[in-house]
């Protein structure tokens, strides 16, 4: 789409998975709120659902003018087609400025669909979103060339400008409950909900119950792990710290552990507070899902690791040694608490 409107709306993309609301909607429309006060316009989010169990008009308590519900059948089950579809109907009937979506598995799924549908421009995985105070373009900043430098990107030729966003990425701010939005249910031709794609049913896979993405401590294994039963360290480590297990694509293909815990470029990103990064060498494509943890400790029995470049606690030496005594130290405190 050419550059026409730069009064318009801002345009979240929610989640809702089983009837329930994904955290990084209401992150992303606070932070949309925050923006779009900036540039003096309107914060719609879209949800599109078979059913939800929540009131979707508390979405204005982050910052929601409008929620625009698609609501039916079809949503039972992640359809990228018809996810894509949708929106980009919505996008070329409302015409918003700027368009968000989670860096969730789906939204990196649907978003660059939607992109070249309507003719724009992505900015994939960012860790930071402001105005430019003088042009009121969207500043969508990103790890860029494996990490090494922070990327500020602009997108001044084409609109909407659109970026994903990793989850947990922006606080969110305490809900203003006195707050209210309009909810409208928007008309959809029939075809929009059409899709080649027939999905049979869904199977149950371990580590969907738990999305790593929403968890503030991740313990990770590698290939330094050596077999799957010695996983169940580092459960044991992820449990008493209310945390969750992740894993290099190196653990995830010898089927060690089940895809939905690979962190990285071809696996999640996550950001949590602590990230445990064992036995895990630190490639450029496992850096890519985990650099944005705030705190990383690492283990590795190779003092080169790269892993140690961004560690902000190393642990060099043999981790069947350093992880049980880990454990037996949180185990010994607890004990005296
Ligand atoms: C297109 C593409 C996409 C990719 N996507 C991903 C991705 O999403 N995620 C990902 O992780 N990788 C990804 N990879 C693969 C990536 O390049 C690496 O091969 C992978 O990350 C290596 O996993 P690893 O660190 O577990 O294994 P290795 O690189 O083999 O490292 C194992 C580490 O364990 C240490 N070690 C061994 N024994 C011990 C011990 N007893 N105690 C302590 N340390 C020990 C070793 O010193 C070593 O550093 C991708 C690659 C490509 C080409």
């Amino acid at each position: 789409m050419q550059r026409s409107n730069r009064s318009g709306e801002i345009l979240v993309i929610g989640e809702i998975r089983e009837g329930t609301l994904h955290s990084a909607t209401v992150e992303l429309t606070a932070k949309a709120r925050e923006l779009a006060d900036r540039l003096g316009t309107k914060v719609t989010t879209l949800l599109m659902y078979d059913r939800v169990d929540m009131n979707v008009e508390d979405l204005a308590w982050w910052g929601a003018d409008v929620v625009l519900c698609v609501v039916g059948e079809p949503f039972r089950y992640f359809n990228q087609e018809v996810y894509t579809n949708v929106i980009s109907y919505l996008i070329k009937g409302r015409n918003p400025q700027i368009v968000l979506a989670p860096a969730t598995t789906s939204g990196r799924t649907y978003m660059p669909a939607v992109a070249a549908k309507v003719h724009t421009g992505l900015t994939a995985d960012c860790t930071g979103l402001d105005i430019d105070a003088d042009t009121g373009l969207l500043l969508q900043t990103r790890p860029a060339i494996g990490g090494n430098i922070m990327a500020t990107i602009q997108t001044p030729n084409h609109l909407p400008q659109m970026a994903t966003v990793r989850p947990r990425t922006f606080p969110v701010p305490k809900p203003n409950r006195g707050r209210k939005a309009r909810v409208e249910h928007p008309d959809l031709p029939g075809e929009v909900f059409t899709s080649s794609i027939e999905v049979l049913g869904k199977e149950h896979q371990e580590g969907m119950d738990v999305n790593i993405q929403d968890l503030d401590v991740v313990v990770s294994g590698g290939k330094g792990l050596k077999k799957a039963e010695n996983f169940n360290l580092l459960r044991e480590l992820a449990s008493l710290l209310g945390g969750g297990v992740g894993a290099s694509r190196a653990a995830v293909d010898n089927k060690w552990i089940s895809y939905p815990h690979q962190v990285g470029l071809s696996g999640k990103v996550v950001s949590p507070k602590v990230y445990f990064a064992v036995g895990i060498s630190g490639s450029v494509q496992h850096l890519a899902g985990m650099q944005t943890a705030d705190f990383v400790v690492a283990i590795n029995k190779d003092p080169e690791a790269p892993i140690f470049r961004v560690a902000d606690i190393a642990l060099c030496g043999d981790l069947f040694d350093i992880v049980p005594r880990i454990i037996e130290k949180i185990k010994e405190q607890r004990g005296k608490e």
